[in-house]
């Protein structure tokens, strides 16, 4: 076993899901897990700090697996998740981390799909239920005793529920959970409203939270770039076409991920390796020193495996992966820019991890300026250059050596010397795409700017010419009332109403569009059929607003 998982192993967790976590090639913790696991497997009430991407899913996940008795089929552990998406998510990384324990199992339970199944699957036993507050309360008013079993609870974007208006659906909740549970809440930011639930609903909860401190990092020029997870090699690819760099650090988070991209980066030509803490010290070692001779031009690493590199001829760092914290960031990018040199940092930031760049620019003191994914042309412009580059010390006496050869072949073949030139160059570029075209049709990419969230969500195939309504936020419904412009309505009536009568908080109701003949307004997802009744008797500008769910398909 390496050492990193021994950074796993000292938590205290349980052997099964060592090995889950070996298999899914996780090297040590990140800061939020190391902090949290122990508090949460000592069964104490926590409250944790944290955003997306600094590793919160696993830091409550784990410790928890490592409690439940799976033999137990009952619900024993309840997650709740502002948004379908997001419960998604969380109950995919649950089933990930307990492949190992045979007889645990995991529903997801959302608004938007059929109650039946759902129920059904807590009747026989599932041990943990994520779910969305409103979807929740809807199956308590058909059985009170769902949760009457619960042991954990974890409130996850506790910050994010209460903008979507669950305030009331989590204190139902929390009603129907026995009171010697523990309850662990997370969220990015600590509001007085969430300070007060944690006061009303959890015991001397243990405060965790990753300091951030300033850190500057001026000799290193640092940009971003958009990108969809399942475009990230595609996009490296092409930005090591147009940058410049000598020797480069690619940064991901597992060990898998490593082999997968330094093999395809090898695939293409370049001198690359991976360095993960699977591979021996003394492999490991070799590798860092033909990084520092140019045998290697770019290493793929872990952070674990990275840990106090020093190359001078590092003139790039990318974030393929992003960092857990601003801490590892700053680290990761002090890999280059040693020993007085100038360096460049390039961070990939999927849209759901926008939060983490601000974050990053926020602690850093510095704007991380946005890149463009270089186009076909960019990168035609730069083989172009870099052929240039190599040709242009051999022109210089390369007739005196070869003229007279040349003179022989044109004769003997019977070509002229543009053909023959042109022959040597398709030798010399061993085939490298070297037209527009060419290249386009090597590197097919969406471009980084396409709207592609809606079809993330919606996977509805060809999205392209849809009347482009505008996307929905997450977790968000738009309906629609035959009240508009022409009946004297303006936004901010339909507002009133709706927070007065509907009990929401400003933050859950979305877009308000009104058109002439009927108005749009986006509410919150989970909990809207209820919503939608509450609403049933009211009235706007003396008028009846029969708000009804809108679907423009
Ligand atoms: P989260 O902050 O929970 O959304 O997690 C962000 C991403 O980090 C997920 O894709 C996880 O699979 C990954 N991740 C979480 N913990 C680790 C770890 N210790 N090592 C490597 N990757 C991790």
């Amino acid at each position: 076993m390496t050492q990193e998982i021994g950074g796993f192993a000292a938590l205290g967790l349980h052997p099964n899901i060592l090995s889950a976590l070996t298999a899914v090639g996780y090297e040590e913790p990140s800061p939020i897990q190391a902090q949290a696991i122990p508090v949460i497997l000592a069964g104490q009430d926590m409250i944790g700090q944290a955003q997306t991407g600094t590793g919160k899913t696993a830091a409550f996940a784990l410790p928890l697996l490592s409690k439940i008795d799976p033999a137990k089929r009952e619900p024993q552990a309840l997650i709740l998740a502002p948004t379908r998406e997001l419960a998604l998510q969380v109950a995919t990384a649950f089933e990930t981390y307990s492949k190992q324990m045979p007889g645990l199992n995991v529903v997801a339970v959302y608004g938007g799909a059929p109650m039946g199944p759902q129920l059904k699957a807590i009747r026989q036993g599932a041990q943990v239920i994520v779910a969305t507050p409103g979807r929740l309360v809807d199956h308590l008013r058909r059985d009170e005793k769902v949760l009457s079993t619960i042991q954990y609870l974890v409130l996850d974007e506790a910050d994010e529920m209460l903008k979507l208006g669950f305030m009331d659906d989590l204190e139902v909740i929390f009603e129907a959970m026995p009171e010697t549970r523990q309850s662990v809440l997370f969220s990015a930011t600590l509001p007085h409203s969430i300070r007060s639930i944690a006061e009303k609903h959890l015991r001397n909860p243990q405060h965790i939270k990753i300091a951030s401190k300033t850190q500057t990092v001026t000799a290193i020029e640092q940009a971003h770039l958009m990108v969809h997870a399942d475009q990230k090699h595609a996009a490296v690819l092409r930005l090591l076409e147009v940058e410049e760099f000598d020797a480069l650090i690619g940064f991901v988070r597992t060990k898998q991920a490593t082999l997968d991209l330094a093999a395809i980066l090898e695939a293409k030509g370049y001198k690359a390796a991976a360095l993960n803490g699977d591979i021996a010290q003394n492999q490991r070692e070799r590798v860092i020193e033909s990084l520092k001779d140019g045998r290697l031009d770019i290493v793929i690493a872990t952070d674990v495996a990275a840990r106090g590199l020093d190359v001078p001829r590092i003139t790039h760092v990318m974030n393929v992966d992003m960092p857990y914290d601003p801490e590892s960031y700053v680290h990761r990018i002090g890999r280059t820019g040693r020993a007085g040199r100038t360096g460049r940092a390039l961070l990939l930031v999927t849209p759901r991890e926008r939060r983490m760049l601000q974050v990053i620019e926020r602690v850093t003191g510095q704007k991380v300026g946005e890149v463009k994914l270089p186009n076909g042309q960019q990168v035609l412009d730069a083989r172009i250059k870099k052929l240039t580059t190599s040709l242009t010390p051999l022109v210089a006496d390369a007739e005196a050596t070869h003229g007279e050869l040349l003179d022989r072949l044109t004769a003997d073949i019977g070509c002229s010397p543009r053909a023959l030139a042109s022959a040597l160059l398709r030798l010399a570029t061993k085939g490298q795409a070297l037209t527009l075209a060419e290249v386009e049709r090597e590197q097919p990419l969406v471009p980084n700017n396409a709207p592609r969230e809606r079809s993330e969500r919606s996977d509805r195939g060809d999205s392209r010419e849809r009347r482009a309504p505008v996307p929905l936020a997450e977790g968000r419904a738009r309906c629609r009332t035959a009240l508009g412009a022409r009946d004297g309505i303006a936004a901010k009536n339909l507002l009133g109403a709706i927070l007065n009568e509907g009990g929401l908080v400003r933050e859950a109701i979305g877009r308000i569009q009104v058109r002439e003949s009927f108005s749009l307004v986006e509410l919150p997802e989970d909990g809207l059929e209820r919503l939608l009744t509450k609403l049933k008797d009211t009235r706007v500008g003396g008028k009846p607003l029969k708000l009804r769910r809108y679907r423009e398909d």
